[in-house]
């Protein structure tokens, strides 16, 4: 029985028979055949699976690895779950494999060999503890398919409540009906989670933790697509923003993300320019008072430039750099507009109670949100983006 399909589920050693009987298996330590059990969800997964990665990291690094993620159930929060970790990972070739089962055998990792393992797409090891299956590591070569699917499978269900709901009732229904046979089990889930990547449309990665930018461009792009944070997407990192044009931090912020995760994904940089302070503060517009200074201070200090002085022009400015089918697309939202001598209304954020747009007398501060995005310089970026988007083909493949 081939179990190539199998996308959740990285339990599987070997062939079954139809009756659960491995053969030999005599010969194999208990947790070679465990059977197939599912507990409730236990909020200390994705922190057992922290510590995991941390452990494994300095020991796989002289292998050219620095990046190890928690995919299967135990990485979606409240799903019920083996209480096994899955963890992957990926090398640009297998030939390394057998120094690195050299290297991890002390701290009791089993390297399972393909002939065993019966997935030539990858290889596996099974770290044990208390004489049980603690933790499975998964390596797969760069672009692997079948690790993409494994991580598109997880995101659905982090961030699909109902799909989430209908595969926990699934797992465990099919767990009493499969108790005995792994495999059984493994395939019987596989057709829900090969539907699932199928009818769940395609996702794009914004690389902000920004929920309410989130939704704005969700709600622009329709429903073709999803768009997901980065704390959705799982990836926990602050982006440095080293450059001194906003093209340059925005490409930063999305190549990160893609290297990160080979999917498309898009970043935003924004910045208020005004003429006369020679296009100032431009990309230092949030930190222009000073690294963790407020919003107020970076107004005081721009009307304090400023001074007297009578030409008050000024622009917000967005790039947005796309990466999408690994090449790079940028779009540019521009909103002229000029500097009041005095802040001026309550809403918004960062410089708009100073910034009037043209065809305005009123603040952004004093506009509904609504309003604002009439002349925004992110909403005329993300309109493009969005027309971008909607013209290229979506599938998963
Ligand atoms: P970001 O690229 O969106 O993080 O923007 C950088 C900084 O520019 C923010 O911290 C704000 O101070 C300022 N900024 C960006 N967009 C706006 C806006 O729409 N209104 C006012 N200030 C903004």
């Amino acid at each position: 029985m081939s179990n190539t399909d199998n996308i959740d589920d990285t339990t599987n050693l070997g062939h079954q028979t139809d009756a659960g009987h491995t053969p030999n298996s005599d010969d194999w330590p208990s947790w070679a055949t465990e059977p197939v059990f599912i507990v409730p969800p236990d909020p200390a997964w994705p922190a057992t699976a922290g510590q995991e990665i941390d452990d494994l990291l300095p020991r796989l690094a002289p292998f050219g690895i620095h990046r190890i993620e928690h995919i299967g159930s135990t990485s979606v929060p409240g799903l019920p779950a083996k209480p096994i970790i899955d963890l992957i990972t990926e090398i640009p070739d297998f030939g390394a494999i057998e120094s690195i089962a050299e290297q991890l055998r002390p701290y009791d990792w089993h390297y399972v060999p393909p002939g065993l393992d019966d997935r030539p797409e990858r290889r596996f090891f099974i770290r044990v503890r208390d004489n049980k299956r603690a933790v499975h590591l998964q390596f797969h070569l760069h672009d692997s398919r079948k690790a993409k699917d494994q991580r598109q499978f997880r995101d659905i269900l982090r961030t699909n409540p109902a799909t989430k709901e209908q595969y926990a009732g699934l797992k465990i229904q099919l767990a009493h009906q499969h108790a005995t046979d792994r495999e059984a089990y493994t395939h019987a889930k596989s057709d829900f989670v090969r539907q699932a990547l199928k009818t769940i449309p395609m996702r794009i990665i914004f690389a902000t933790n920004n929920d309410h930018k989130v939704q704005e461009i969700q709600a622009a792009i329709g429903s073709s697509l999803q768009v997901v944070s980065l704390r959705q997407a799982g990836i926990n990192i602050d982006i440095p923003e080293p450059h001194d044009t906003l093209e340059a931090n925005a490409t930063e912020k999305s190549s990160t993300i893609h290297r990160l995760t080979g999917d498309n994904c898009f970043s935003e940089d924004t910045g208020l320019e005004v003429l006369a302070l020679n296009g100032e503060p431009g990309v230092k517009s949030a930190r222009y008072a000073g690294d963790g200074r407020s919003n107020q201070d970076n107004i005081q200090k721009l009307l304090h430039e400023l001074g007297n002085n009578p030409d008050r022009r000024a622009r917000f400015r967005t790039v947005v750099s796309l990466i999408w089918q690994d090449k790079e697309y940028q779009f540019e939202g521009v909103c002229n507009g000029h500097i009041l001598q005095q802040p001026a209304g309550g809403s918004g954020f960062g410089y708009d109670p100073v910034f009037v747009p043209e065809g305005e007398t009123r603040s952004f501060a004093q506009m509904s949100l609504e309003e604002k995005n009439r002349y925004s310089h992110r909403r005329k970026a993300a309109d493009q983006l969005v027309a971008f988007l909607q013209k290229q083909p979506k599938n998963h493949d």
